[in-house]
């Protein structure tokens, strides 16, 4: 595989983890989300083992991530009514910006709020519930090199130490070979291995477990610290958000060359001019193949809905969508 594709390789690999999870224990509800993490990492591809209770009463709060701030508020919003600075516990930054996430969270109904006086009160509409069971990192690399091998093993390591991950693996392409052992001898023992063959097309059968990871959540008794809980906790609500679908948001869907390609059971960005899998880089309004959908296929049979491009977003929405549903519903 060309660097290229690395991109559509990741695809490939969320959805894999989206219809196989977990690899080696057995149907986990999930979410799968790509490129999350913290200044410091990024992870390809994240998955957010979730109790599917407590996720459906996560969905009351709409479908949009609660971001840091928000999740400030929402967290600590009362039962009954009460000045927002009594209720919340002391943000570590000035009380301002509480204020605003507070008219936030209210406009987006995460929260009720009303004015005592000079004084805004909260309140909130429903606990937020402890959706949150496991967030496992994967790190993609088809062609795994000597120095490939050499960076992920550093990457993981970092993984390892944090723990902010509750498992770590390395998913790489065998097409029907072994991996080579001694590549994968020099990764962290406490990383799994998924060796992929997605060559058949893709399918929930489509990995092998080459080599088990290590629980990295904290041992019986122990517990992560706070900072750490709500910084886990910010990640799994951008993935919440975002899925793993959003490229459309960032690449090229209303350009004539853009099409979605099936392989097996995974949809994939194709683009016709280039006659591959474009990265979300080129695929952008300075493509020098960039062609916009001539406006007549807006008026011609999507006289609504706005053209095929648009007809994609909401294609990759209502997959998200139905992800969310089947993440629910799991028992
Ligand atoms: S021609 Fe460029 S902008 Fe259009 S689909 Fe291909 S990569 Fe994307």
């Amino acid at each position: 595989m060309t660097p290229d594709a690395e991109f559509g390789y990741e695809l490939l690999v969320c959805r894999y983890a989206e219809l196989a999870w977990h690899p080696s224990e057995g149907s986990r509800p999930a979410l799968v989300s790509r490129q999350l993490g913290t200044k410091d990492r990024r992870w390809d591809t994240v998955v957010i083992e979730l109790d599917p209770e407590a996720f459906e009463r996560r969905r009351e709060f709409g479908d949009r991530a609660i971001d840091s701030d928000l999740l400030h508020v929402v967290r600590g919003a009362p039962a009954e009514w009460a000045f927002y600075r009594d209720a919340l516990p002391h943000p570590g930054y000035p009380w301002r910006y509480v204020r605003q996430a507070v008219h936030r969270a209210a406009g987006r109904d995460l929260i009720e709020k009303r004015r005592d006086g000079n004084r805004i009160e909260i309140r909130r509409k429903r606990p937020y519930p402890d959706w949150v069971e496991r967030i496992v990192a994967v790190e993609n690399k088809p062609d795994l090199d000597r120095s490939a091998a050499d960076r992920l093993s550093d990457q993981l390591d970092h993984d390892i130490e944090t723990a902010l991950a509750d498992e770590a693996w390395l998913a790489t392409e065998t097409t029907g070979e072994r991996v080579e052992p001694a590549l994968l001898r020099e990764m962290p023992v406490e990383a799994g291995i998924l060796a992929t063959d997605f060559s058949g097309g893709l399918d929930a059968d489509a990995a092998d477990v080459a080599w088990h990871p290590s629980d990295l959540s904290p041992g019986e008794g122990q517990r992560r610290d706070p900072e750490t809980e709500t910084l886990r906790l910010e990640i799994a609500e951008r993935a919440y958000g975002k899925g793993w679908r959003s490229y459309h948001d960032t690449m090229r869907p209303d350009c004539r060359h853009f099409e979605l390609r099936r392989e097996g059971r995974a949809l994939v960005p194709y683009c016709a001019a280039k006659g591959k899998v474009p990265t979300a880089r080129e695929c952008s309004g300075s493509c020098p193949e960039f062609s916009p959908e001539p406006p007549q296929w807006r008026t011609r049979g999507w006289p609504i809905e706005g053209g095929p491009g648009k007809g994609i977003e909401r294609l990759l929405r209502r997959r998200r969508e139905r992800e969310r549903d089947r993440a629910e519903r799991v028992e």
